[in-house]
């Protein structure tokens, strides 16, 4: 569970990000949406650990990972990251791609990374390397790359942004399917007003740093809280 309270960023004497809390409950995707530059990747970002709030506090699992004087660092976080780049290390096969943030046991490493290729449909990928792969298939392996931790919190900053436009509600519906498998609290970030749609249950919408409004997707859908927002979901495809 994901809980973040009153966050705040300020670059330049600019608050890019002001006042932003949300929770997410294990097994819900929560999209947090908006326009370029609103501040979407400055919060995940803080989330993660990679960058520092000047404000506001991180809680996983009910346990405080960061505040302004406290800090936890990202490895210890419980937190698997999927961003636009999801480079996977192009020198290690698709098996010690997925196997590489895991510890402990041998045997139930890999176990665990074939429970995760099977998951996503690429099994019998197993030994092959990314150059391999279509954009597609690298994609689901930079999932179940981050998922094979199990991972309490799933960071995924536009990570359809890269693919193919005829393949991505495709891709989208299996990626949701995996994450809900796998029951982690997901935060994904998106410009895209029909992605949040098809994807969240619950949708936080961004603007100028700031949460704007916040619920189901269509009662924001239905009833967006401006005419800015409503203007932001008219042309959804
Ligand atoms: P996009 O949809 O284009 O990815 P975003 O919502 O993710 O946008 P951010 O990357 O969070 O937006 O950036 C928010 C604002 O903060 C932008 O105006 C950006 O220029 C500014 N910003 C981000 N990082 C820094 C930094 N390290 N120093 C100064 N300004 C920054
Ligand atoms: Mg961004």
């Amino acid at each position: 569970r994901l809980e973040i309270r009153n966050i705040t960023r300020v670059f330049a004497g600019r608050p890019v990000v002001s006042d932003v809390s949300l929770k997410v409950m294990p097994g819900q995707v929560t999209c947090l949406l908006g326009p370029s530059g609103c501040g979407k990747s400055t919060t995940l970002r803080i989330i993660a650990g990679v960058d520092m709030q000047d404000r506001g506090e991180i809680h996983v699992d009910g346990r405080l990972v960061c505040d302004t004087v406290y800090r936890v660092p990202p490895e210890r976080r419980s937190i698997g990251l999927m961003f636009q780049d999801f480079a996977l290390f192009p020198h290690l096969s698709v098996r010690d791609n997925v196997a590489f943030g895991l510890r402990g046991d041998k045997a139930a490493r890999r176990r665990r990374v074939e429970e995760l290729l099977d998951r996503v449909g690429l099994l019998s990928a197993l030994a092959k390397y990314p150059h391999e792969l279509s954009g597609g298939e690298q994609q689901r392996v930079a999932l179940a790359r981050a998922l094979a931790p199990r991972p309490s919190i799933m960071l995924m900053d536009e990570p359809f942004s890269g693919l193919d436009e005829r393949l991505k509600d495709e891709i989208r519906d299996s990626t949701l399917d995996v994450l809900k498998e796998e029951g982690a609290a997901v935060l994904l970030v998106t410009h895209e007003p029909h992605e949040a749609m098809r994807m969240a249950d619950e949708i936080a919408l961004m603007r100028d740093g700031r949460i704007v409004q916040q619920g189901a997707p269509y009662n924001i859908y239905n009833a967006p809280v401006d005419r800015q927002a409503a203007a932001f979901f008219s042309d959804i495809n």
